[in-house]
């Protein structure tokens, strides 16, 4: 019988399984394994010159991490995924294995710090270039393509600022140019934001944050279309970066609430942000569902809900942004987010200290600001916490 029914990505993150063994378990198994037997000569050869699919060996691939990068793929709009040991493993093998010396590659200036190490630190010593481009500004993105630009990197919400970037205006000049697109997606998930859908060709996650969702384990995917993911598998098979079978569990089974998980993440968000809006201490909130952040009208189009990102100018500068996350009792302080518990940060003290206030204010991070990560604690207990050390901290 003809197929008449695609399953929803949100069944496939729970019914997608590695196939049962001879136990017949209903919840799939870790398979520990470094490698996996070979029935008969003939199969270890096969299999070696890829006639044959099947697992070989982990650092290739595993039941595990093969059922949690193809529930991302689901998720993600994308044909394949390869799991990898860190976020920052994934970004670096997404641009490793298909850059090469004389390449150039443009990049949204708001990214990660360790992004921002990969292209400033490492790749110039193997003749790859790279640079920002301020995404606000239209003509000079569309500017700064040149002959030799391979690939586009970026970040939207960008980390603490949450500036929103158009992410169908790229995928489109990307398109007509030939350059791939390469969207760090950590900060929505697919649950919230699917950057294929506006054009990207290749998708990163850090799933340390909202994928586990609850602070346990390092790992990170990858998500591409099949032409592209090939030549990314051969450089990982090769390199290394691939995931513990037991991380690419967690993440599995995580994946099972993740469409739950970031509905109250954004929820408790949009709670906070409205209502610490006009509080006496705080001089902005930054949210990009709230109706008076410059990237509103954008983050509807492209986003099913705000986030669990809120970002607050806390008035008093480095100081009360200092007194303010000592003051606090319950929200944890901690250099994580996409917790189940409630994080805050001071991105001016601490993961932004290395820059010069010029290049954190280019980046839009002023010296007040503190950067909540918001939990799936009752909204109201996050609030109280939050008031009382704003009380506390004056
Ligand atoms: C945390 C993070 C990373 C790095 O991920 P790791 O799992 O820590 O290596 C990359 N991009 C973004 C946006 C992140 O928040």
């Amino acid at each position: 019988m003809a197929k008449t029914h695609q399953e929803h990505p949100e069944t496939l993150a729970i019914r997608e399984q590695a196939p049962h063994s001879a136990e017949r378990e209903h919840s799939v198994p870790i398979f520990m394994t470094s490698s996996f037997v070979f029935e008969s000569a003939e199969q270890a050869r096969a299999m070696f010159a890829d006639e044959v699919h099947g697992n070989i060996y982990t650092r290739f691939s595993n039941p595990n991490n093969d059922e949690f990068s193809r529930k991302m793929a689901a998720l993600e709009n994308l044909p394949e995924g390869f799991a990898c040991a860190s976020g920052m493993s994934a970004i670096f093998t997404s641009m490793a294995a298909l850059l090469k010396s004389g390449d150039h590659v443009l990049c949204a200036r708001s990214v990660f710090g360790s992004t921002h190490q990969i292209l400033t630190q490492i790749f110039p010593r193997w003749g790859i270039e790279f640079s920002y481009v301020d995404i606000a500004d239209q003509l000079h993105w569309e500017k700064s393509f040149k002959p030799n630009t391979k690939m586009f990197f970026l970040e939207t919400p960008s980390n603490p600022a949450l500036d929103i970037i158009d992410l169908a205006a790229i995928g489109k000049i990307c398109k007509s140019k030939g350059v791939l697109l390469n969207v760090d997606n950590c900060f929505c998930t697919p649950a919230l934001q699917k950057p294929a859908d506006f054009g990207a060709d290749i998708v990163v996650h850090s799933a340390t944050k909202y994928i586990d969702g609850q602070g346990r384990a390092l790992g990170g995917v990858i998500l591409a279309q099949s032409d592209i993911m090939k030549e990314i598998r051969f450089f990982a098979r090769h390199t290394g970066p691939a995931l513990s079978p037991f991380n690419a569990w967690l993440f599995s089974k995580s994946l099972e609430t993740l469409d739950l998980r970031m509905e109250r993440h954004s929820e408790n968000a949009l709670k906070l942000a409205t209502a610490l809006q006009n509080h006496a201490d705080i001089e902005r909130v930054i949210y990009p569902f709230l109706p008076d952040h410059p990237g509103y009208v954008l983050a509807k189009k492209q986003m099913k809900s705000g986030g669990g990102i809120v970002s607050l100018i806390v008035k008093g500068g480095v100081d009360r942004g200092r007194k303010f996350l000592d003051s606090l009792t319950m929200l944890s302080h901690t250099a994580n987010l996409g917790d189940t518990r409630t994080i805050a940060t001071h991105p001016a003290s601490t993961t932004h200290s290395k820059l010069s206030d010029a290049e954190r204010a280019a980046v839009g991070i002023l010296p007040g600001m503190v950067r909540i990560s918001v939990g799936l604690e009752n909204a109201d207990d996050i609030l109280y916490h939050i008031g009382a050390a704003l009380e506390k901290s004056r």
